[in-house]
């Protein structure tokens, strides 16, 4: 087994010295009570998680709360479940039949139909409780970043993760790692981007030097709620080490500004022929892509569902510009609602990220189904974005707009405010 090595920042050192002292002393004693409970969530690199879900106010929940529903829902949700490998899958409709627990529904679903319950040996009450976690710290205030994009992304890996050039080659290793990674990918996101977090010197931005903030922050949560659930536990430590840096290794590759790096060493690999999925480093690559490609899948989804996410993550931009004119900041790009509109915002999202990504995609899966009808929604969709802005956006406000040009590297990055 080929171990991703992820570079650890120094100045991590104290927080994750702090996670390792909280799994260890966890290791020694089954139950603890309450307050020394609380007490090392204080310490831990977790107490972020926790304040922000305190601070939002938000009552702790379990997933349990799924047999308060009708039946007539669950078995709607059933039923859904059923046609979870399929591309029209409505993520909205099934989050409001599982009561907002669409994420650990999901997730339960999928490790039971991929056998991985079995073959990793999970205690399905750890399983549980990790998936719980991991659903409560998404914020459901934001408009887009919450847990049923995590949810969202989760089912488009699984699609992806079938693809018969994947497919064949994958270990449950391979799979577990896809489906986890997908799954936490943007965990406790505070719904803005990094630029915002760096000029207002938020702690996290110094804590990862204001690279990959977002990301190393959505990593090491992760790593503190395996730990914190035990999951992973009863698996030698070498073995569970190397499953988190992989996590690691994966959820960074989500970083955005980091979009022309993987799409140049794809497009390399698919020019030269010379992908080897029997090598374990060349499947991480390509769990890399596919939840790259899953993360911002959106715009290749039928128009309803691509609608709905488009004008989530433009109000997420939106509410982030409102909030830096409130404080005197400049306003980011893409987060000025009286200048960027949704539709520019979306075509140029689908030009300059989406569009170059899935074409090497479709590429890599030829012949695929599903690649040819994810391509005909993207084609279809910016069409449609298209027509709306001709429709709706004033001439004057749309010859001065920039929201569909490339976005010049300085600042965050480009593709900076791009979920
Ligand atoms: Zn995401």
């Amino acid at each position: 087994m080929k171990l991703c090595c992820v570079p650890v920042p120094t100045h991590a050192v104290f927080a994750l010295t702090c996670v390792f002292v909280i799994s260890a002393s966890a290791q020694q004693g089954e139950v603890e009570s309450g307050t020394r409970r609380k007490v090392k969530r204080l310490l831990s690199f977790q107490r972020y998680c926790h304040a922000s879900r305190l601070l939002r106010g938000l009552v702790p929940h379990t997933p349990g709360s799924l047999h308060l529903l009708d039946d007539d829902y669950l078995g709607q949700a059933a039923h859904m479940l059923s046609k979870v490998g399929t591309w029209n899958f409505d993520i909205f409709l099934f989050d409001r039949l599982t009561n907002g627990n669409s994420l650990v529904t999901l997730m339960c679903h999928l490790f039971n139909v991929c056998g991985l319950i079995h073959h990793f040996q999970l205690d399905m009450v750890k399983l549980h409780r990790f998936l719980g976690m991991v659903q409560e710290d998404y914020h459901s205030q934001n408009p887009y970043h919450n847990a049923v994009h995590a949810a969202d992304v989760t089912q488009a890996m699984y699609c992806y993760l079938k693809e018969p050039k994947l497919a064949e080659q994958l270990s449950p290793l391979d799979v577990f790692l896809g489906l986890m990674a997908a799954a936490a990918h943007d965990v406790d996101h505070p719904g803005v981007n990094q630029p915002f977090l760096i000029k207002t010197r938020h702690h996290l931005a110094s804590l990862y030097q204001n690279t990959s903030v977002l990301e190393s922050h959505h990593w090491r949560s992760t790593v503190g709620m395996l730990r914190e659930s035990g999951l992973l536990s009863h698996l030698p430590a070498d073995i569970s080490q190397d499953m988190e840096q992989q996590l690691g290794s994966l959820i960074l590759a989500t970083d955005i500004s980091r979009q022309n790096e993987f799409l140049l060493t794809f497009r390399e690999h698919l020019d030269n022929q010379d992908l080897d999925l029997q090598l374990a480093s060349h499947r991480h690559f390509m769990l890399q892509i596919a939840l790259k490609c899953a993360d911002i899948c959106n715009p290749c989804r039928v128009w309803e569902l691509s609608r709905q996410w488009s004008e989530r993550v433009c109000e997420e931009f939106y509410r982030q510009g409102d909030l830096e004119r409130k404080f005197d900041l400049e306003i980011s790009p893409l987060c000025n609602q009286q200048a960027d509109s949704v539709p520019a915002i979306q075509i140029g999202f689908i030009s300059y990220i989406v569009e170059p990504l899935f074409e090497e995609w479709h590429r890599f899966t030829e012949p695929s189904l599903l690649s040819q009808t994810m391509m005909g929604h993207l084609h279809k969709n910016k069409a449609r974005w298209s027509c709306l802005r001709c429709a709706h956006t004033p001439s004057d406000v749309q010859a001065h707009s920039h929201a569909d040009e490339p976005n010049p590297k300085g600042g965050g990055g480009e593709g900076e405010n791009i979920p």
